[in-house]
């Protein structure tokens, strides 16, 4: 059985009194969460705030991004291993809005991907089509080259490390949710092309969460789908009140 994953991509959002404000929230109200794993993404400079905050908590902290080299001459760059010595155990990797609003290509995002692994991070990744490639027909194939691109080089062990978020480019932050067969049909494509490369052992422990418009009252319906293994949650993790919905319809 994997264990449901559900994180908050707070993106560009909050100020650091909200941030703060936040986490208490959600150190309170998922003292009795148990059965499912939980992660907040604020922007970088929150994550000391935040990860203090929920030390010993049940939810785990995640940066929003993370740069490949150790360290040196990056300019406005964070490595890896900044991200794990803060207390952070997740970084979301390849999102939709670094991969087309700032141009970083599957390479980019499989050198991140191995140095998030080699410093213990759980790089959450991110695939999905755009609108255009959908109503074209080839989902199938942009996923299978953002998957071979940016988790090229990977062993089975490191594989078995990452959590895949499938987010349909169509469906973040438009309130357009893809339907929950719609969701499963990809995710078993994505489970499948793991058991191609590495074995259906691996590809029974990767977890692969849904992410584009989830909410309290879609969540049950798309979670409850076998491939569907949780959900990474933009606009609707802004506030407590919406995202304990949908950790409590995944709990
Ligand atoms: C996201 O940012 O990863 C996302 C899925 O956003 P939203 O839930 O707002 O669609």
């Amino acid at each position: 059985m994997r264990r449901l994953l559900i994180a908050g991509n707070w993106k560009m959002n909050m100020n650091l009194s909200s941030a703060k404000s936040l986490a208490e929230e959600l150190k309170k109200e998922t003292q009795g969460i148990t059965t499912i794993d939980v992660a907040a993404c604020p922007p970088f400079v929150y994550l000391t705030a935040v990860t203090e905050i929920l030390a010993g908590s049940k939810v785990g902290v995640g940066a929003q991004n993370g740069y490949f080299e150790k360290e040196g001459a990056f300019t406005g760059e964070v490595s890896m291993g900044m991200i794990r010595e803060i207390g952070c155990q997740y970084v979301i990797l390849g999102h939709s809005e670094r991969r087309h609003v700032l141009h970083e290509s599957s390479e980019e995002v499989n050198l991140k991907t191995h140095a998030a692994l080699a410093q213990g991070l759980t790089p959450i990744v991110c695939v999905g089509e755009l609108l255009a490639e959908r109503e074209a027909g080839v989902t199938d194939a942009v996923i299978r080259r953002q998957f071979d691109g940016s988790f090229s080089g990977l062993t089975a062990e490191q594989m078995k490390k990452t959590v895949i978020a499938y987010e349909p480019v169509w469906a973040i932050g438009t309130g357009k949710v893809a339907t929950p067969e719609q969701a499963e049909e990809v995710h078993v494509g994505i489970r499948n092309l793991i058991t191609e490369r590495y074995g259906k052992e691996v590809a029974d422990i990767v977890r692969i969460q849904y992410g584009g418009s989830v909410k309290a009252e879609n969540a049950k319906e798309i979670l409850g789908k076998p491939n569907v293994d949780g959900a990474l949650v933009g606009g609707a993790s802004l506030k407590i009140a919406p995202f304990m919905g949908i950790i409590q319809a995944a709990d």
